[in-house]
């Protein structure tokens, strides 16, 4: 048969599937999202029960929880009697009806299912990145088939990618559940991002390439997938489970939860999986029935994976072991919430047990068995927000996938030893002449212990800095310990006052990634602008609301809160504000520093540290602690503030170089709460703000030394009457009297023959 003739034959029989499908398939179901009212921990426990998922619910404490229900889920809720009302009656008419195309050309090809690929668009666009870079990007590597016959297939990108080095191995998956394109999408901007900076040499992603083994089954469920782009070609397909033929027709209701099928703990009770084949957490008849879950298990045993990320979407959470809300053991316990705050830094994911940040439980679910029975190091991560549900708009799935770039190589830095530096301390001002004794701490927050000794380069940025021993050796750093090392700074005597100085910070072991920051600091003195503690009383502070004073502060006797008096209140907003007239001409670096703590609602309510200017008006300030707002209520989104709960004061600092050199005029914390739940607060105490004096007082010639040339200058001027320049009044009008004369005179004498 000639090539044309089989192709023709092809088609026409792919087009005779086509329209069978269409026949066999009844139309698609419509979900809905509701809101329960009042979801108490029994309530919650009766709805699982039910077989309801609740795996991308949200919950709002216990005011409501949002979940996403089919039609007959929706009448069990109602012969529950169950409080609940409707938010969006057909989600998949909402996710086409609300999409917004995009038009404009990308580096990153979106497919034709709300920009999300098809079966077949992806498994094109696997063959396309391989044909390209084929020696970092392997074949196609199929594992097995899924229940209806579909090819389960990894791939993996590494350099000499066709051969086994030993190399720490990652995994990452997507698709188990079959209406979460973006699991899977954003492992193939991933992987695009990656190969296109492979030439740049000693980049991030040349190191990942040629020293880890990064692999990839971007559909663990693809009959479930497929099944969906037949119901519902341009996507919002809401199919969830594989398809078996579970005895409950030919819609979504058919099939078993691939992420309630593995072996750890499967069917451990009916709430975390549910025994009934119709329900949406339908557990299948054993461990590892489904071909699915076999190929997924089998292909981590025969490998030797340091960790793994099975993908979901959404609720922009990295859930952890273990599905029941117990926890694992201290150690990895710490070392999970450790490289969860490492990700969610980069992306601002919440982290926690299910239990912990969605409030429900699951068994026989892939994170269980990969840590429970292997030890591996797993999360899953779910990716987009409550609002962009499981079908995103296809504008906003580029940056959904690069939300996920960034933490996706932290976590395959992870696989092997990865150093960073942690905080420092400078034992005192760096002066001319000074030696100052430096603390630096040194962390491997990777999931092996260091290739040999850990080596830390310091190299300072300038002449007049020196370091004695440029080289500092740890002898060896075991995965997730720290380390302090100590060295000696010797300021030389020439260096100019005022000026900027900067170590640059190199860590690495043989085989790590070299990790390099630059320690920047001015010579001179600190110069504190303005302080309050709030000892005797609230100072110059003005606030409404609630705000007052508590007698539980930090140091002395009072420190300033939101809400002296137990919660802070529900819908509100009240502020504390200083007004400020300092000159910071002169100063370099200013910052405002303070001790906080507080017990916010996380991701709804808030509180933002402000500072005003003539030209932006108030504008929210970003510190070491806060995050951005996302939107809610109460949450202006993108503006930096504190949620969640600190309960141990911590040192705040705000640079002031935010405000672009505009002048800040006031300060002030605002809070923000909406209708619901609420909390102890935010308090603040130790109130300073702070900066590098740019001159010296009496240093008229501003050499960075008071002496003899400064006499005679400041002599000639007041001889000759002339006006003095901002600089000269700031520095040299030592009584503060606004002019400088006689007496300023004098005092300089003074300070020079002291
Ligand atoms: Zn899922």
């Amino acid at each position: 048969m000639d090539k044309r003739k089989f192709l023709t034959r092809l088609i026409n029989r792919s087009l005779f599937f086509v329209i069978l499908n269409f026949c066999l398939f009844a139309k698609a179901e419509i979900f809905s999202s509701i809101r329960v009212w009042y979801p108490s921990p029994s309530i919650i426990k009766t709805i699982q029960d039910s077989g309801i998922a609740l795996d991308h619910s949200v919950r709002r404490s216990d005011v409501y929880l949002d979940l996403v229900v089919s039609e007959q889920e929706k009448l069990i809720l109602e012969d529950l009697d169950l409080l609940f009302e409707v938010l969006i009656d057909d989600l998949t008419s909402y996710y086409k009806d609300r999409n917004v195309a995009v038009l404009n050309e990308r580096n990153f090809p979106l497919g034709s299912m709300l920009g999300n690929f098809t079966w077949s668009e992806l498994n094109q666009r696997h063959e396309e990145l391989k044909n390209m870079y084929p020696e970092i990007i392997s074949e196609k590597i199929i594992l097995g088939q899924s229940f209806e016959g579909n090819d389960i297939w990894a791939f993996k990108l590494s350099d000499n990618v066709n051969e086994d080095e030993n190399e720490p191995e990652v995994l990452y998956t997507g698709l188990t559940h079959s209406r979460e394109p973006l699991s899977m999408m954003n492992l193939f901007y991933f992987v695009q991002n990656l190969v296109e900076s492979y030439d740049i040499d000693s980049s991030e992603a040349n190191y990942l390439i040629n020293e880890r083994e990064l692999w990839f089954i971007p559909v663990v469920n693809p009959d479930g997938y497929i099944y969906n782009e037949q119901i519902e070609p341009n996507g919002g397909g809401m199919h969830r489970k594989n398809r078996r033929d579970t005895g409950c027709g030919l819609g979504t209701q058919r099939g078993v939860d691939l992420n309630r099928n593995y072996g750890y703990g499967w069917g451990a009770n009916d709430t975390g999986s549910s025994p009934d084949p119709c329900s949406a957490i339908y557990r299948g008849e054993s461990a590892f029935s489904e071909p699915e879950i076999e190929i997924v298990k089998d292909f981590i045993l025969n490998r030797n994976f340091k960790n793994v990320l099975h993908y979901h979407s959404f609720g922009n959470v990295y859930i952890h072991p273990f599905g029941d809300g117990s926890y694992p053991d201290y150690g990895d316990l710490m070392i999970y919430r450790g490289l969860a705050q490492e990700m969610s830094d980069l992306n601002n994911f919440n982290f926690g047990t299910g239990y912990e940040t969605i409030g429900y439980t699951v068994n026989g679910d892939a994170v269980d068995w990969t840590y429970g029975n292997n030890g591996i190091i797993t999360y899953t991560p779910e990716v987009g927000s409550s609002s962009q549900g499981f079908w995103p708009s296809e504008s906003e799935v580029e940056e959904l996938c690069d939300n996920q770039f960034e933490p996706n190589k932290v976590f395959a830095f992870t696989a092997g030893s990865d150093f960073v530096l942690g905080s420092y301390y400078f034992s005192n001002d760096l002066l001319p002449g000074a030696v100052v004794s430096v603390n630096l701490e040194i962390l491997n927050r990777g999931l092996t212990v260091s290739n040999g000794a850990v080596s830390i380069k310091i190299e300072p940025l300038s002449q007049l800095i020196n370091v004695e021993n440029q080289l500092v050796e740890i002898e060896e750093l075991s995965s997730w310990q720290k380390d302090t090392i100590s060295f000696e700074l010797n300021v030389s005597d020439q260096v100019a006052y005022f000026s900027e100085a900067s170590i640059k910070i190199s860590i690495q072991d043989e085989k790590s990634y070299k990790y390099t920051d630059t320690l920047r600091f001015f010579i001179g003195n600190q110069t504190l602008l303005y302080q309050e503690d709030f000892n005797s009383g609230i100072g110059q502070w003005s606030v409404n609301g609630d705000w007052g004073l508590t007698n539980e502060p930090s140091i002395g006797l009072y420190a300033l809160t939101d809400s002296p008096n137990g919660n802070y209140t529900a819908e509100t907003s009240s502020s504390a504000t200083i007004e400020i007239d300092l000159d910071f001409s002169f100063i370099a670096n200013p910052f405002v520093s303070y001790l906080a703590l507080w017990d916010i609602e996380d991701g709804y309510d808030f509180v933002r540290f402000q500072a005003y200017t003539d030209e932006n008006g108030w504008v929210s300030l970003m510190g070491n602690y806060t995050v951005q707002g996302n939107g809610a209520t109460a949450q202006p989104l993108g503006q930096y503030g504190y949620d969640g709960s600190q309960n141990t004061w911590v040192m705040e600092k705000i640079y002031l170089n935010q405000l672009n050199g505009n002048k800040p005029l006031a300060f002030r914390f605002i809070q923000d709460s909406d209708q619901y739940v609420e909390g102890d607060g935010f308090v603040f105490d130790d109130f300073s703000i702070n900066g590098f004096s740019l001159g010296l007082l009496g240093d008229l010639t501003s050499d960075g030394t008071v002496n003899i040339f400064d006499i005679i200058g400041l002599a000639d001027m007041i001889s000759r009457g002339e006006e003095p320049s901002n600089y000269e009044l700031t520095f040299c009008d030592l009584d503060n009297n606004g002019e400088i004369n006689i007496l300023d005179l004098l005092m300089i004498i003074n300070v020079v023959s002291n």
